[in-house]
């Protein structure tokens, strides 16, 4: 079963041998907290606001934890690597480079591109991993007008 709440993660890093310091659970119950994209310096930024004094690098390690427990995924955005829920991770970014928004592609919209790589000496794409850099559609737009 996947580890849903905050009380499931810190069971499963205490099965894993983890010392459950009041400062480890402050950061998995931020982590729980977040919605969508995970970034480690705005993590930092917001569980050292609520509890002064913890280490960023305490911070990074357990980001690092829950991966390796499957909590978490991380993925390589234009603004650097990000977390996921590791249920929340099939998904394709696309990230324009001009003003750097950020949008995502579902894997069935991405299956016409994976089948096309795949018969390609059977190469298996992982189109999660990595961020499609790019322009967006206003971008692509006001380019367009300021090159006429
Ligand atoms: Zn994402
Ligand atoms: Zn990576
Ligand atoms: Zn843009």
């Amino acid at each position: 079963m996947e580890p849903t709440t905050t009380a499931d993660v810190i069971a499963v890093l205490r099965e894993h041998g983890l010392r459950m310091t009041p400062q480890r659970r402050a950061i998995v119950a931020e982590i729980m907290r977040t919605q969508g994209h995970i970034s480690p310096t705005a993590l930092a930024r917001k569980v050292q606001g609520e509890m002064p004094g913890v280490n960023a690098s305490t911070i990074y390690r357990t980001l690092t934890l829950l991966e390796e427990v499957g909590v978490l995924a991380h993925a390589h955005l234009e603004s650097g690597a990000e977390y996921h829920r590791t249920e929340e991770a099939g998904h394709v970014h696309l990230t324009c480079s001009n003003c750097g928004a950020e949008d995502d592609l579902s894997l069935e919209e991405a299956n016409a591109l994976i089948q096309l790589i795949e018969q390609h000496h059977g190469f298996q794409p992982d189109l999660t991993h990595f961020a499609i850099g790019g322009l967006c559609a206003d971008c692509a737009k006001e380019l367009a007008s300021a090159a006429r």
